[in-house]
């Protein structure tokens, strides 16, 4: 039996009948963008997080960006994202025109260090985006707190955890503003891509609304130098359906994670590390070891997939290199190194995750026996 990283098909296989009216309901209303459905769906998700307003958006990276945009962030400002996430965090700020400035990870939570802020923000700062990566949430109150004494803004890039909780509260809620993606491998993955920003800050939120439609309220207003980024009726509908999921989805997930824990038993895999405050969503079980080209080779022989999430910090890629030749991430760049990410999702079973443990484990009783 192989198993697969994840699989998308089955999770569209058991809503099947739901999503098919869903999307047939919105080919019959004769209404595809921005209509009933999108304003729905806001209303839910914003109700979801614990926020009072939601904005969606086309895709996450947009998400991230408007809400960068929307606090007025643009050239000469300087952003504090962590050295080790994926690229769109960055890409987000690169692209108001500010400069991203990193941040070493923690080696335990691979997640933000908030030790490591006092030290890099100066006079530019505008911002902090957090990012809860893997669907854990970063250790917010020591950030918030931070960014409140210098007067500056959080934006939390929540696109891997929705629904996710610190110290008892949804991921979404826990900033000035947070971004959300609905990529179809997200823990609430649309059909295409799709976007949002979760918010408490009214003056924002009409912003936004202007900003993802042209800088447009009214029709032929222009108030604002806006763009094109919006949600379609079909991708909002279909959220509204996962939504409705997404708590027990996730409960899966939690449940694969507990066995993964359980069963997983070698002195060199550290499995990851969950602060009593935080309850993640494990939208990556990720696992690091000195070995572990060893275990991708031989989990991928045993038909078990495994990713690398993410191989390039940011400011190693070419996009990003020549700019930071002389940034020093110790933490990050030798975690890269190591981690590997295993199966995980709500249409995997236990014993899926028993075959996988047994498979790491084989390595294990092989190199033992010489
Ligand atoms: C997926 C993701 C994004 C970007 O979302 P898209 O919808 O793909 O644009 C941003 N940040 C993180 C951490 C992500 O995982």
């Amino acid at each position: 039996m192989n198993v697969p990283f994840l699989d998308l098909r089955a999770a569209y296989l058991e809503l099947r009948d739901e999503i098919d009216a869903a999307v047939r309901g919105v080919l019959d209303s004769g209404w595809y963008v921005l209509g009933g459905q999108v304003r729905l769906f806001e209303e839910e998700f914003a109700a979801y997080c614990g926020t009072r307003y939601c904005v969606s958006v086309a895709n996450g990276l947009d998400a991230l960006f408007l809400a960068l945009k929307g606090y007025g962030i643009g050239e000469g400002d300087e952003v504090i994202v962590p050295a080790h996430t994926f690229i769109a965090t960055w890409l987000a700020v690169s692209r108001t025109g500010a400069r991203p400035v990193p941040v070493d990870v923690r080696a335990d939570t691979f997640n933000l260090d908030p030790a490591g802020l006092e030290a890099v923000i100066g006079e530019r700062t505008k911002a902090i985006v957090p990012v809860h990566l893997y669907g854990q949430c970063a250790d917010m109150d020591a950030i918030t707190a931070l960014a409140d004494s210098h007067g500056i803004r959080v934006i939390e890039d929540a696109a891997q955890a929705h629904g996710a909780r610190y110290r008892g509260r949804r991921a979404g809620s826990l900033g000035d503003a947070a971004a959300f993606s609905f990529y179809p491998s997200k823990n609430l993955g649309a059909y295409g891509d799709g976007g949002a920003v979760t918010t408490d800050d009214e003056a924002l939120y009409e912003r936004l609304l202007a900003l993802r439609n042209y800088g447009s309220v009214r029709k032929y207003e222009h108030d604002d130098l806006g763009y094109n980024s919006r949600l379609d009726e079909i991708q909002a509908a279909v959220l509204r359906v996962k939504l409705r999921r997404l708590d027990e989805w996730n409960a899966r997930r939690a449940r694969l994670a507990r066995r993964y824990a359980a069963l997983i038993d070698m002195p060199d895999l550290q499995l990851p590390v969950v602060p009593d405050w935080a309850e993640p969503v494990w939208h990556l079980f990720v696992v690091r070891s000195g070995r572990r080209q060893q275990y991708r080779e031989w989990l991928a022989a045993r038909g078990i997939d495994t990713l690398i999430h993410y191989p390039v910090p940011p400011c190693r890629t070419r996009a990003y290199a020549a700019d930071y030749a002389d940034c020093r991430m110790p933490r990050t760049d030798s975690l890269v190194d190591e981690i590997m990410s295993l199966p995980i999702g709500p249409h995997m079973d236990a014993a899926q995750v028993a075959q996988v443990a047994e498979g790491l484990a084989g390595l294990d009783r092989q190199s033992a026996s010489g």
